[in-house]
């Protein structure tokens, strides 16, 4: 089994290090959730020229070839999962919900609807709602977006190495299949992002 070691890092020799301390935002205190998404980039070079100039990023990336790099610490925050994060109760149980204030909420126009709904989901402790930049770390999959609808399929050697990196997450962080979630899941995104991912 891999180890993580003191910066953060995932040592297996399936895994390059490859860290981009431009991509880091301040410090990661735990790590609660997965977010799985894809790039949007034909190459991992191309994801790595951008990492280079600092900003969004993950902190792992699969090729297209399955090869697993690791582009930040664990320990340390990146950007994933964007300002806004969706109302997991609204989703999968809205029986759960505070129905009195998702109707205030939802009687509000679009942009104001979807600010109040990022603002009362951070009121809650995950895994009440769904993880934020905070209590999570990104696996980005190599592929370009096609369409509204779709991204580029997945290839099998990335779902293997997919599931390969969660089974060791979810052992150093006590995990489990249920904190997986895949990106278009949690904020506003083109919903073909990381369907093809499998685990
Ligand atoms: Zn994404």
């Amino acid at each position: 089994m891999s180890t993580i070691d003191k910066d953060g890092m995932l040592i297996d020799t399936k895994v390059t290090l490859k860290r981009y301390t431009s991509i880091e935002h301040g410090d990661l205190a735990s790590v609660c959730a997965v977010v799985v998404h894809q790039t949007d980039a034909p190459s991992a070079q191309h994801t790595f020229n951008g990492y280079n100039a600092g900003g969004n990023g993950a902190h792992f990336l699969i090729a297209k070839n399955g090869d697993i790099y690791q582009t930040a610490s664990t320990k340390k925050r990146c950007y994933h999962v964007g300002r806004l994060i969706k109302s997991k109760c609204l989703t999968l149980n809205k029986s759960t919900c505070d129905s009195t204030e998702m109707a205030k909420i939802l009687a509000k126009s679009w942009s104001a609807q979807i600010k109040a709904m990022d603002s009362h989901e951070r009121l809650k402790a995950y895994p009440e709602r769904y993880p934020v930049n905070s209590d999570s770390v990104g696996i980005e999959i190599v592929g370009k977006h096609i369409d509204d609808k779709q991204y580029e399929a997945v290839t099998p050697a990335q779902n293997e190495s997919l599931k390969w990196l969660l089974g060791e997450l979810y052992q150093h962080f006590s995990l489990t299949g249920s904190d997986v979630y895949r990106h278009p899941d949690v904020s506003y995104k083109n919903p073909g992002e990381a369907k093809g991912a499998s685990w």
